[in-house]
């Protein structure tokens, strides 16, 4: 398949992003990697007549990690995740779940920024962020502001992100405890049918908190306060394991696709999450 026209821009810096989005508004959109906005445009289900390339656009590749913090830049692709020690050492749930996206070659290319910031229910990351509470940044002409992972998706491809601001740097609390990143996918490289992170700190022999998202079985990421709350307090019993699945159950709300229909989702959902936090809390 072949793209419509489209007019090429790969601007410097980011005052020359927001003046092309400024000057085309709807029609022009920008592209980190382009493994998600590309087939699109070939598929011509994306209409981009202004393409605004971000790759020379400085000060969005980096990854700082500090006692309390993680920031990572918009442009830090899935294989940087992969690759930085310091990172995996702090944050071990992101190179678990990095590693379960698609295959090499689209994780050299594909972005933080463009993962969360595309709104697809199937990308891994906008779960994940929920589940480590993470901030994003975004730029637009009226200057910088924060979003919460966990107010950022509205719909399908839908987000807080206004058309002419740009995703700049995710930032994450540095987590605590035990983590785990299921996914259950159809084939090496695929989408999830139904994939859970979880984060549990234990205190004793008991969970003090626990934060629990999953992806795509709604059309947006599902971040469940219920579930996360039905594991604290408890020693994460079958019992109480068996309240965490209730909850996310009733929080989910897939749809029949070609990954299978709607009961066989919800069975899918109900065997990642258990395992998932069954790992978390045999790490915390
Ligand atoms: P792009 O394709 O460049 O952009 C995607 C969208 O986000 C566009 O609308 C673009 O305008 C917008 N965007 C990009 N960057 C920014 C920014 N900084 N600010 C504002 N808007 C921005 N992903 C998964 O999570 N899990 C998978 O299992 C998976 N499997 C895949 C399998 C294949 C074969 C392919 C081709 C892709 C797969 N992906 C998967 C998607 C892949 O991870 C994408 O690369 C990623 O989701 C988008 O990142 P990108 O940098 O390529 O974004």
């Amino acid at each position: 398949m072949i793209p419509a026209a489209f007019e090429y821009h790969r601007p410097q810096d980011m005052a020359g992003v927001l003046a092309v989005l400024e000057e085309h508004g709807d029609d022009a959109r920008v592209m980190a990697g382009g493994h998600s906005l590309i087939p699109m445009m070939k598929l011509r289900m994306a209409d981009v007549p202004h393409l605004i390339d971000l790759q020379d656009v400085g000060g969005m590749s980096d990854i700082d990690v500090s006692a309390d913090t993680i920031r990572i830049g918009a442009m830090v692709t899935q294989a940087d995740i992969i690759d930085h020690a310091g990172l995996a050492d702090a944050a071990p749930i992101l190179r678990e779940a990095a590693l379960q996206i698609a295959d090499p070659q689209v994780r050299y290319m594909g972005t933080v920024g463009g993962n969360v910031a595309n709104g697809d229910p199937g990308n891994d990351m906008p779960g994940l962020m929920q589940c480590l509470d993470a901030m994003f940044t975004v730029v637009g002409p009226d200057g910088e502001r924060d979003i919460p992972a966990r107010e950022f998706y509205e719909a399908a491809y839908m987000t807080a992100r206004e058309d002419e601001e740009v995703l700049t740097a995710v930032t994450i609390p540095a987590p605590k405890g035990g983590y785990a990143y299921e996914k259950q996918k159809r084939k090496i490289g695929d989408y999830a049918t139904a994939a859970a992170a979880v984060q549990i700190v234990k205190d004793g022999g008991n969970c003090a908190s626990a934060s629990i998202a999953m992806t795509n079985l709604s059309d947006t990421p599902v971040y469940s306060e219920d579930a996360s709350n039905a594991l604290v307090g408890t020693s994460v019993d079958a019992a109480a394991v068996d309240a965490a699945v209730a909850a996310m159950l009733g929080d989910i709300d897939p749809t029949e696709d070609n990954r299978g229909p709607v009961a066989f989702k919800n069975h899918v959902a109900g065997v990642i999450l258990r395992r998932a936090i069954e790992r978390a809390w045999s790490r915390a």
